[in-house]
């Protein structure tokens, strides 16, 4: 079956939202489609909604922010897997109600981004997940392990460490690759503006402290042991270049390993359409080229 839209976003995290919202308000008929059961994307709906202060104010406003859209007019549909886009805008789904398509006037992707994969020795045994992964079993209440080592870069392992001791996780270290907390003390300019982001590293960093989780900046991972399983891993000090500096080595005691190397956009789609792509390593890789209207090299769809 195929159906016409007049505006179709892909994505309901707070990129596909605030477009679809921006769009009905200007009078556009828009539908938006998501493959999660609601809409929210992963900034709305990653912190586990128990416990946590932070993460009730932030399903609030994704609340609020998706409530907004569709009181403006727009049709979300959920549980909506997109699978393939074409330059003239038809797209292929798969949701509750079978497989179907639908033919674009105009298309918006919002589709996110997902997380860089590390690969080390060991990175293949049971216990090593990515720290979104770590995110979301949280968000279901179930505990990833019962001793965690997160490493990585970048302040979303800083939360996500955070967010394990408040479940009641033990977490025996956690390793930042890069100078994150130097970083930010030398340039405290970097982090002007950027007030709910500084706040929340903070209320992190303060939440491994009181609970004496030792929180290592230059260290890295360099292998994971195990038989059948995670048993432990071994950890080094980095170098600025991020070599491990030898005779630094450290053995750990841990079931499950949380890495997080920083993101990549999701350009599937956009690469399906012929959409031209750009190399952007700031944005964590390829993204397709756009014009001043956010408009990409295919005529009528556009990439936020
Ligand atoms: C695992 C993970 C955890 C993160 N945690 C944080 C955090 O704690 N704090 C923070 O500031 N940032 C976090 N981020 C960064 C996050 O990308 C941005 O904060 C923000 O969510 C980006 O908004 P967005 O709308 O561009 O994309 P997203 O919020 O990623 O939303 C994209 C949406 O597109 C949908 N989608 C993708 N492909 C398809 C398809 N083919 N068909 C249908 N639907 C599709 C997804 O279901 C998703 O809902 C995280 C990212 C990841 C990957």
């Amino acid at each position: 079956m195929r159906s016409r839209a007049q505006i179709v976003v892909v994505g309901g995290g707070p990129g596909g939202l605030c477009a679809a919202l921006s769009a009905a308000q200007n009078g556009a008929e828009v539908t938006l489609l998501d493959a999660y059961p609601e809409p929210g994307g992963q900034f709305y709906h990653q912190p586990p909604r128990w416990r946590l202060a932070n993460a009730t104010r932030r399903q609030t406003q994704g609340r609020a922010l998706w409530q907004r859209a569709q009181a403006a007019g727009v049709k979300i549909r959920s549980e909506v897997l997109v699978w393939n886009t074409s330059s003239e805008r038809i797209l292929s789904l798969n949701g509750p109600e079978g497989v179907e398509e639908i033919q674009a006037d105009a298309l918006i992707l919002a589709t996110g981004a997902y997380e860089r994969p590390a690969a080390f020795p060991g990175w293949t045994l049971p216990g090593v997940i990515t720290s979104g992964a770590a995110q979301i079993l949280l968000y279901h209440k179930v505990r990833p392990g019962k001793r965690l080592l997160v490493a990585g870069a970048g302040p979303l392992q800083l939360v996500t460490a955070a967010h394990l001791v408040q479940a009641g996780v033990k977490v025996a270290a956690v390793l930042e690759g890069g100078r994150l907390v130097s970083k930010g003390l030398r340039q405290p300019w970097a982090l002007w503006g950027q007030w709910e982001r500084a706040r929340e590293g903070l209320e992190s960093l303060l939440t491994l402290a009181s609970r004496k989780v030792p929180f290592l900046s230059g260290w890295g991972i360099l292998a994971a042991h195990g038989d059948e399983q995670v048993e432990g891993a071994t950890i080094a000090r980095l170098d600025e270049k991020w070599r491990p500096i030898p005779g630094t080595e450290r053995e750990v005691a841990c079931d499950t390993i949380c890495t997080g190397y920083g993101l990549v956009p999701f350009n599937a789609l956009s690469r399906l359409c012929g959409a031209e792509q750009e190399w952007r390593p700031g944005q964590g890789g390829e993204v397709p080229r756009r014009d001043a209207w956010m408009q990409t090299s295919v005529p009528g769809i556009y990439a936020v």
